[in-house]
């Protein structure tokens, strides 16, 4: 699977980082997870075919995660309607609110969106996206995706001290794991860090006033390839 973040930065864009959104690709089709970004021009932007987006995930609903959604939903409804991926959010009041909004632009009414919860969300020919919960807010995920043998978690927003990591990046061998850093110390954790059982952690979701010095702090701490994202940073696995 091939990963591209495309926005790295905390729940403020900044110069060069736009909000959360990573892209997956599987066998040609995309899936998205959070969309702080207007998504249709971000997926354009990154010469992304709208048409082979076959999932969108989302994280919370925070606008830094899913603000970008309304754009999408209003494009779908009526300049694109070849464009159908299954769009998952985490609460009923978050789909009801973006599904207004598209109806206040005169579009909108008939996309669906689907609530999930903890534990299977999604599993087509390409992956599998398993949600895990966090205790940033009160419906706050991370996800699980497993594709082509290889497995990587998102971290989704979480509590400081990490301790709503799930247990399974501790207990099984993961391939990546992306790590938010707007809300926590990085070096603090250097010892979470180094007994997970990963091959890679990837910083991301990056408040640039302390992710960027603890990053550089705690790298040399930590015991596997420790990466710093940036927008457009592509991961192959
Ligand atoms: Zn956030």
């Amino acid at each position: 699977m091939k990963i591209k973040l495309i926005g790295t930065s905390h729940g403020l864009p900044e110069k060069d980082r736009f909000c959360s959104c990573s892209v997956i690709t599987v066998n040609g089709s995309h899936y998205v997870i959070d969309a702080g970004v207007s998504l249709f021009s971000a997926l354009l932007h990154n010469d992304y075919v709208c048409e082979d987006v076959k999932g969108i995930f989302i994280t919370h609903m925070h606008a830094d995660h899913s603000s970008g959604l309304v754009e999408f939903v209003d494009l779908m409804s009526w300049a694109k309607k070849l464009v159908r991926p299954e769009i998952f959010v985490p609460t009923v009041a978050g789909k009801l609110a973006i599904q207004m909004l598209a109806n206040a632009m005169d579009s909108g009414s008939e996309i669906e969106m689907k609530v999930y919860s903890e534990g299977t969300v999604f599993e087509d020919e390409n992956i599998k996206v398993t949600a895990f919960r966090t205790a940033h807010g009160a419906s706050t995920f991370g996800f699980l995706v497993e594709a082509e043998g290889k497995k990587v978690y998102f971290t989704g927003d979480m509590k400081g001290d990490i301790s709503d990591m799930p247990e399974f990046v501790y207990d099984d061998e993961t391939n990546l794991i992306i790590c938010e850093s707007a809300h926590n110390c990085l070096p603090k954790l250097a010892e979470k860090f180094n007994v997970m059982k990963t091959d890679r952690i990837v910083i991301n979701h990056i408040a640039p006033k302390h992710s960027i010095a603890e990053f550089e702090e705690a790298k040399p701490l930590i015991n596997k390839p420790f990466d710093l994202a940036f927008d457009g940073m592509e991961i192959n696995l």
